[in-house]
């Protein structure tokens, strides 16, 4: 492959070298099972333990608050399962926002099927849930409000801290999706009243199919696997011993350059909306322009289509995402551009480019001049900007 500039960090990272280097032990010298009594085991799970320890720190939560995952669908999937079972003797009615991810929403649909009652909030145009409407739809029979910590379309960070206010003071568990924030930003899980909090690996640079749920202590919960006593007998299986090795050095690489590296991406981030602003005309920025996560750029360009732009981007090199058939194979424009109120249409032009590790201003400036040339190739085989600019004359 050629060069290649990678803009679609809110879907996957580069696992970095460190990471993976971590981990290369622990497959071949280190193999043990962390169940095991001889050393080779124990060796295996000093580590898992370590990494547990160092997850904890990050969010000002106790070691045994932490149970690893197969990643951030996992975790989103048992805080939600596992809560509604252990709760049903409460009620039945759970609270989310219409931007959560699949993970979320889709687990969501499987419980209403099961005859739990789901209010899907609605967002601001700017994309961010109103603590006050969360109030108004907690019921005597609420057991869970569940909203992302920041959106992975649109880039909008929620206000946490405010909705756990509201569910704590109602007496009803919080959970919040913090796998686009988790790494990226900090986060205290007694500051901010977050009960449950499910994060990923691959998302921060470290490996795929890693990843954690936070419970608080005190929360009922289920076994989210049945086997085995691994996680304290709620997630059997043997451990994903170089996975967890992984996560924790992508932990620790992450927290101990956060501010660097959160400064660097604002700073591609922002010079990539301003020169698209400036420079292509009929585009919107979607999201809030302040409460946005350090990475993320989304557009909608009136009268081009999305997968258009992302083929002929791919072909310079560009690896971006698009707010339509983002689950490949659907027609439908995205569920969050929709809840911000986008036309159909508009909803299908919008591009996402995610900065991460690794970029630079140069590839910034290549991306905006493929993007230039690319929406008014686009637009002049459009029969829509056609008209438009005969009317405008
Ligand atoms: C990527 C993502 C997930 C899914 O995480 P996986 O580790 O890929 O299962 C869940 N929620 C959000 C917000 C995400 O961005």
């Amino acid at each position: 492959m050629g060069h290649i500039i990678y803009l679609d960090h809110a879907a996957t990272t580069r696992t970095a070298p460190e990471v993976a280097e971590a981990m290369l032990p622990y497959f071949t010298e280190y193999y043990g099972n962390p169940s095991s009594i001889y050393s080779l085991g124990s060796a295996a799970k000093k580590a898992v333990m370590e990494a547990r320890e160092e997850i904890a720190a990050t969010l000002g939560a106790k070691t045994n608050e932490i149970y690893f995952t197969g990643g951030g669908s996992e975790a989103d999937n048992w805080a939600l399962i596992a809560t509604a079972e252990a709760y049903a003797g409460k009620g039945k009615h759970i609270i989310t926002s219409k931007i959560e991810h699949h993970a979320v929403l889709h687990t969501c649909a499987y419980l209403e099927k099961r005859g739990y009652e789901v209010t899907y909030l609605d967002v601001g145009e700017n994309g961010i849930v109103d603590p006050e409407d969360v109030r108004r739809a907690i019921r005597p029979d609420t057991i869970l409000v569940s909203v992302m910590f920041a959106n992975n379309e649109i880039g909008t960070i929620q206000p946490v801290r405010e909705i756990g206010a509201v569910a704590k003071e109602q007496g009803v568990l919080f959970h919040t999706d913090a796998v686009q924030a988790y790494a990226h930003m900090p986060i205290n899980v007694d500051e901010m009243n977050i009960d449950m909090l499910s994060a990923s690996g691959h998302k921060f640079n470290g490996p795929k199919g890693t990843g954690f749920l936070y419970i608080r202590t005190g929360i009922k919960t289920r076994s989210f696997l049945h086997g085995g006593q691994q996680e304290r007998g709620r997630r059997a299986g043997t451990e994903n011993v170089p996975g967890i090795v992984g996560l924790g050095k992508a932990v620790r690489l992450a927290f101990s350059n956060m501010e660097e590296h959160a400064g660097k991406e604002r700073k591609l981030r922002d010079y990539l909306i301003q020169r698209i602003e400036k420079e292509i005309p009929h585009c919107r920025l979607n999201g809030d322009r302040e409460r946005r996560l350090g990475n993320n750029v989304n557009f909608s360009f009136r009268f081009v289509e999305g997968e258009s732009l992302l083929i002929m981007l791919d072909m310079k090199g560009i690896c971006a995402s698009s707010g339509s058939a983002c689950t490949s194979g659907s027609l439908d424009p995205s569920h969050v551009l929709l809840a911000i109120g986008l036309p159909h249409e508009t909803a299908h032009g919008s591009l996402r480019l995610t900065v991460g590790f690794g970029n630079t201003m140069e590839e910034m400036d290549c991306v905006v001049e493929a993007l230039k040339e690319i929406v008014e190739k686009l637009r002049a085989m459009s029969p829509l900007y056609e008209d438009f600019i005969k009317k405008q004359k």
